[in-house]
């Protein structure tokens, strides 16, 4: 197995540091922290597809107005994941399986890009992305984006809005499941609160766990932070994103109580889980350097490491 970390639709949104916690500038970065993981008989499986040629060429209808307005993608089709993957020398028929986080926009963009892919979601977010609920409904959750649903295979969760769930469990997760046609190492972890059926993606990889924990979180400081000299959690986050974050969210109790449960599985010491959100660009350079086998991801997020420079964010990529 080789996994890749790709950035797949970056946003420079106006507010530097109220957006990302370090730019010292007017605009902000946020990544969309996607994987392409090189398996040895099951093809190339992403996680989550970011934004797709389609949207960087012809973004409107596709995306939402308001959201591009706020978060204002970089429409340059070399940083969507079909033309990463071409750099890394595959191709769109290489890709068999997507495991799907959810599907708002800026996750769910690229799936037309790979038509021949399976995509593996919970069944929760594919009911609430059909039927659209809502002004937040129909705003997220793009059909335009989506190519042929006929290869949607959903997971039936039952971890509801109070967090109760049954199923098979994975370091005190419950109602994780396993993804069909794939090996163990993969697993979809329901964190709803951001949307009806959010999830993580667990991965074991060759250098261990890590849990690709979706927007069930947003800033590193939510799940990394730590009291000074107590080693308590004392979770943040910069205003701007976090008003983004309760602005995009389903249920804002169930998103709590789950961010909680990632903070716990974060900040335990014995965890031997790497976990990672989508949106933080720090997050990202230091799983990219980790994954290159250059230093430690929690030394690199703890030391507050800058984002790339435009020109390594455009290469945008690690892998392990
Ligand atoms: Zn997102």
């Amino acid at each position: 197995m080789r996994i890749h970390h790709l950035d797949c639709g970056p946003f420079r949104p106006l507010g530097g540091r109220l957006m990302d916690g370090v730019s010292p500038g007017a605009v902000g970065r946020l990544t969309c922290h996607c994987l392409a993981i090189e398996t040895d008989r099951h093809g190339v499986v992403l996680v989550d597809t970011g934004l797709g040629l389609g949207d960087m060429r012809h973004p409107f209808p596709r995306l939402p107005w308001w959201n591009a307005a706020l978060l204002r993608p970089l429409l340059d089709p070399e940083r969507s994941m079909l033309r990463r993957l071409k750099h890394l020398g595959l191709a769109a028929a290489d890709v068999r399986h997507v495991v799907m986080t959810h599907l708002d926009f800026d996750h769910a963009g690229g799936l037309a890009d790979f038509p021949e892919a399976r995509v593996h979601l919970t069944a929760p977010e594919a009911e609430a992305a059909r039927a659209r609920r809502g002004l937040l409904g129909r705003i997220r959750y793009r059909p335009a984006q989506w190519g042929d649903t006929e290869r949607w295979h959903p997971y039936e969760t039952r971890l509801g809005r109070r967090g109760r769930g049954s199923g098979e469990t994975w370091f005190g997760f419950r109602d994780v499941r396993a993804l069909e046609g794939l090996p163990p190492d993969l697993l979809l972890v329901p964190l709803p609160g951001h949307s009806a059926g959010h999830a993580g993606v667990a991965i074991q990889g060759p250098r261990g766990w890590m849990l690709h924990a979706g927007d069930s979180y947003f800033n590193r400081d939510e799940v990394h932070r730590r009291r000074r000299g107590g080693g308590a959690p004392a979770p943040s986050c910069p205003p701007g994103i976090a008003a983004y974050e309760r602005l995009m969210a389903w249920d804002q109790r169930a998103r709590r109580t789950n961010q909680a449960r990632v903070r716990t599985l974060a900040q335990d010491p014995l965890s031997p889980v790497l976990v990672f959100c989508t949106h933080d660009p720090v997050e990202f350079v230091a799983m990219a350097a980790w994954s290159e086998g250059r230093g430690a991801p929690g030394a690199a997020a703890a030391a507050g490491a800058a984002p790339q420079p435009e020109g390594g964010s455009r290469r945008g990529s690690g892998s392990s």
